[in-house]
């Protein structure tokens, strides 16, 4: 059949195209590592769980309101004064169904042919598909390793051109874990006012933030960037939520009003007793994070350090989230035992899962070549057996 021509500017998540394969081969008996988690692997709390079916008893299964119910909007803009000191109006919020929906619906909102959105790599799998599919043009800035994987204020000001629209800020990233300081925020903040874009500020890590990092958003800086900050947050990563589909977006009136009639006619309301559940889950307790967090640090001192001791690689100890983004570069032009030589993310990656049953994402579907993603969204057990694997993969080669 023939397709509309958008179709072709896209390729499927290539961090589910790695996690499938694993699974295949793990279904076919293999004993496969799969370090492709982009989830984490607690499951959602009883006290979530439980709205949830309560809600459902209760015949809460119809249509809901478009944006969100006025509950959850409420309880959003109760998080975002207690937490980033934020002032929205119901009108200023809209819920989707997850964070991914949620910038997909701004893109097609506020995007179009002949507009550039800057993203630094490496970047989320998503983004720039996102923007192609809204008819745009992303164009790549690279935040280098040496630089901690953060674009620098005057790397973002010389990208600016008469035609960008939005930058998309990722603080703490995925895939590499880097979070801006409040500082560095502000200095991206000032060229955002001063060139008068906009900023896609996905805050969807903001609470897996480690060593006493305090995370900021770049709307805190002041009435001039809050008004042009397009923030995007989320239940599937703070409360291990990713099969709920919850996402929201924190805006400019008119954009959100935008969204809430591409939703209208697209997806609908959010699932009625996800919504429920997740006024339960902003509402409610929250210190079960803090043993999450702990959990996810001692996996994440605990990689980086063993990546580090390997011959040719070099891995920044991530400030968020649940990955490293170790680089592979010195290997590179080394032989594996069966004689391929390997020259590139992919080459490594195929390596690692095909000769050692062990599955890292290439950094290529991230826009750097020289790294893999490696989630420690997985068991202390696991991590040393994939990491033990990686090991011998890297000492193995000539
Ligand atoms: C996981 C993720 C999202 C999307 O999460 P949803 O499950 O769609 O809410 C958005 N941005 C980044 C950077 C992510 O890693």
């Amino acid at each position: 059949m023939k397709l509309a021509t958008r179709t072709t500017k896209i390729q499927p998540s290539p961090t589910l195209a790695i996690t499938n394969k694993a699974k295949t081969m793990k279904a076919q008996g293999i004993d496969v590592v799969g370090f492709g988690a982009g989830e984490p692997d607690f499951d959602t709390p009883d006290h979530i769980k439980a709205v949830a079916k309560k809600a459902l008893d209760d015949g809460y299964t119809k249509y809901t309101p478009v944006p969100g119910s006025p509950e959850l909007k409420a309880a959003i803009i109760a998080k975002l004064k207690r937490d980033n000191g934020l002032e929205y109006a119901p009108a200023n919020i809209i819920v989707s169904l997850g964070a991914k929906h949620s910038i997909f619906n701004v893109a097609q909102a506020a995007w179009e042919e002949g507009d550039e959105i800057i993203i630094p790599a490496p970047y989320w799998v998503s983004y720039p598909d996102i923007v192609l599919l809204a008819g745009a043009t992303p164009v790549i800035i690279e935040a280098k390793q040496e630089n901690g994987f953060k674009v620098t204020p005057a790397q973002l000001d010389a990208a600016i051109t008469p035609k960008t629209k939005c930058f998309i800020l990722n603080s703490p990233s995925n895939p590499s874990g880097a979070a801006y300081t409040k500082d560095e925020l502000k200095a991206l903040a000032e060229v955002i006012v001063r060139r008068d874009i906009t900023v896609l500020s996905d805050e969807i890590y903001e609470k897996l933030i480690y060593d006493g990092f305090e995370f900021a958003s770049i709307a805190q800086f002041g009435e001039e960037i809050k008004k042009r900050t397009i923030l995007v947050n989320g239940l599937s990563k703070a409360y291990s939520m990713t099969g709920w589909r919850i996402g929201y977006v924190a805006a400019d009136k008119g954009l959100v009003e935008a969204m809430n009639n591409i939703q209208s006619q697209s997806t609908s309301n959010p699932v009625s007793f996800c919504d429920k559940a997740s006024v339960e889950a902003l509402n409610g307790p929250q210190e079960f994070m803090i043993e999450w967090v702990a959990e996810f640090d001692r996996r994440r001192r605990y990689i980086t350090d063993r990546l580090n001791a390997m011959p040719g690689v070099k891995c920044l100890l991530p400030q968020g989230a649940f990955y490293v983004f170790p680089n592979f570069s010195g290997v590179y032009g080394k032989s594996t035992p069966s004689g391929k030589i390997l020259t590139n993310s992919t080459e490594l990656s195929a390596y690692l899962l095909d000769e050692h049953n062990v599955a890292a994402v290439p950094g290529v579907a991230f826009g750097d070549d020289a790294c893999q993603r490696l989630s420690y969204a997985m068991s202390m057990k696991a991590i040393e057996k994939g990491i033990d694997r990686i090991e011998a993969a890297v000492k193995s080669l000539k």
